[in-house]
């Protein structure tokens, strides 16, 4: 994501109701925050909203986390969600390597990855959101049942994603090399920016469905 510095930015998601501060305890406590205990799903690297915002408003009956670790990307998506009067998210400030702190085990029942940072060299592959290490994160706070969506138009990384799978013990649900193409898995797709981005300049759009194992 280009990033751009927006003058104010972490003010402004700071004195906002729809993002919650890092130092708050929300562990275990995303239904008294939300104030209902509805389902809880959370994308990571959320970017300027889009996809989280258009989701929420087609499922009210779902609590949606977006964590994004920019302020300045963070407003624009804090935006979207204001202006479309939307109450079902809130967002986080954070680097998701953190993520442990903020969910408690078997908190969270659907997790989305969209257009990940590749982080192409190999001394970096740790920071890979669908890595093992992520994964192995990802897996105390999925609950029984649960499982993660992805979606990326880089084939290494999603190779590199595939492969961790097995590392890792996750079983994959589906899978799509050209997702736009596969009328089953693209029914109800909610384009991301960089999705329409990419799709734009004829990439096709790999994705997968995973669950832990056991
Ligand atoms: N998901 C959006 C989309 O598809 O249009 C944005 C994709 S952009 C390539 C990746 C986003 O993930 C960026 O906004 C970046 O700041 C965020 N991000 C990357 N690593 C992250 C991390 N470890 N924790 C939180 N956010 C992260």
């Amino acid at each position: 994501m280009r990033l751009r510095n927006i003058p104010g930015a972490r003010e402004a998601i700071g004195v906002s109701e729809y993002v919650i501060p890092e130092e708050r305890e929300c562990a275990g406590k995303w239904s008294e925050l939300f104030g209902n205990g509805q389902s809880l799903h959370i994308e990571i690297g959320t970017g300027k909203g889009r996809f989280i915002t258009e989701l929420a408003a087609q499922h009210p009956e779902v609590n949606y986390v977006g964590i994004e670790k920019y302020s300045s990307v963070l407003l624009k998506a804090m935006h979207k969600v204001e202006e479309n009067s939307i109450s079902n998210v809130l967002f986080m400030r954070m680097d998701a390597e953190h993520i442990l702190r903020y969910f408690e085990k078997n908190e969270v029942e659907r997790i989305y990855l969209n257009f990940s940072d590749p982080w192409p060299k190999e001394r970096h592959a740790k920071r890979r959101l669908v890595s093992r290490e992520f994964l192995d994160r990802y897996r105390i706070l999925l609950k029984q049942g649960g499982h993660l969506e992805f979606k990326t138009d880089n084939r290494d990384l999603f190779d590199f994603g595939v492969g961790q799978t097995e590392i890792a013990r996750w079983e994959i649900m589906e899978i799509t090399y050209d997702l736009h193409n596969d009328e089953r898995m693209n029914a109800g797709n909610i384009m991301t920016e960089y999705e329409e981005r990419f799709s734009a300049k004829g990439n096709p759009i790999c994705k997968y469905i995973i669950r832990p194992k056991d």
